[in-house]
């Protein structure tokens, strides 16, 4: 069951308080963190306990602070840190612990982290043993795409929904994303129509965006082939990212192996920024959106998310498959 969590009226109060009274004697080391403090007393999770409450049961042992670990994510990311060695970092930096809304004698421990991520996306995400993928030696132009591996798929999807809209919303829900999307629904994008960052009527607009992902398109050897002094072979390898394919990048001219996401942003012609209303998620060449994809790109799908890009410019994200849950820590509220 879902355990204690200390809302964010509560958060703010002990966030305060305690970084006012660190602050007597170290104002430096609060004032070093001030974008991180202020990122997250603007982060109201509360919306969020609607969403993730149902993934729990409701009698047995309570999973404690999995909002804070959300939080933790979240500021995990603003400090461009992984998980290897968060917990101990959050340890040893009061201000870290403060803002995380951690006391140092009650702080999760790095498997709590994973156990929250395999709640929200319960997918298993198991290495698969396969032949290489080459890297493709074609190089296009700037700005020009790789051509559809599925041409007419738009269509027909598009008749799908049009035929038998029912089918096709029963295939939607089974997406892996959607509980991190509505997460970002209730958390970031409401809190932006509060704002008034996202107004009633808005200009919107799609576009896709790299995700590289840090799993090596190599593989890693599992033959005996290098004992019997073989070391170019052409056997399977077993790679960590199975769902990560090629793809072309044609603003950065280069190919990179990752997955396709593609957001719907809303364009704020005052601050003159895309805000992010919905994340998509793609392998390369397969154009059926979501449950195909892995937990690695799910979080990673989030990370453009709420950052306000210039409009048409979304810059790729680098991921690394150990640092898969960094990612949702990019899920930080639309602040100006
Ligand atoms: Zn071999």
């Amino acid at each position: 069951m879902l355990g204690y969590y200390c809302n964010h009226k509560d958060y703010t109060t002990f966030v305060l308080s305690e970084l006012n009274r660190l602050a007597e004697t170290r104002p430096d080391q609060v004032n070093e963190y001030k974008s991180a403090v202020m990122k997250m007393l603007v982060l109201d999770l509360d919306p969020m306990l609607q969403v993730i409450a149902p993934l729990y049961a409701s009698t047995g042992r309570p999973a404690e602070m999995q909002m804070e670990i959300f939080r933790s994510f979240v500021l995990m990311k603003h400090m461009r840190a992984t998980l290897d060695g968060w917990v101990d970092k959050l340890s040893q930096n009061p201000v870290l612990r403060i803002i995380a809304g951690f006391t140092p004698d009650n702080m999760p421990k790095t498997s709590s982290y994973y156990d929250f991520i395999n709640r929200i996306v319960p997918l298993k995400e198991l290495p698969e043993v396969r032949p290489v993928t080459k890297k493709p030696k074609e190089m296009l132009k700037k700005g020009e795409k790789l051509a559809p591996k599925n041409p007419g798929i738009v269509a027909k999807l598009a008749k799908q929904v049009i035929t038998n809209e029912e089918r096709f919303r029963k295939r939607l829900a089974r997406r892996l994303e959607r509980f991190l999307q509505r997460i970002f629904a209730r958390v970031a994008v409401d809190a932006s129509v509060k704002m008034g960052l996202i107004p009633e009527s808005v200009d919107v607009s799609g576009d896709g965006a790299c995700i590289e992902t840090g799993a090596s398109s190599y593989g890693k050897k599992v033959c005996k082939c290098h004992e019997s002094g073989i070391h170019k072979c052409t056997c399977d390898r077993r790679f960590s990212d199975p769902s990560a394919n090629w793809g072309w990048d044609s603003h950065n001219e280069r190919y990179f192996y990752g997955y396709t996401g593609y957001f719907i942003s809303a364009y704020n012609r005052d601050l003159k920024i895309d805000l992010p209303l919905y994340p998509g998620l793609f392998r390369q060449t397969v154009t059926t959106p979501f449950p195909q994809s892995s937990r690695c790109p799910s979080f990673a799908s989030l990370t453009q998310l709420c950052v306000s890009t210039p409009s048409s410019q979304t810059a790729p994200a680098t991921i690394t498959l150990h640092t898969t849950f960094c990612i949702i820590g990019t899920l930080m509220p639309l602040s100006r």
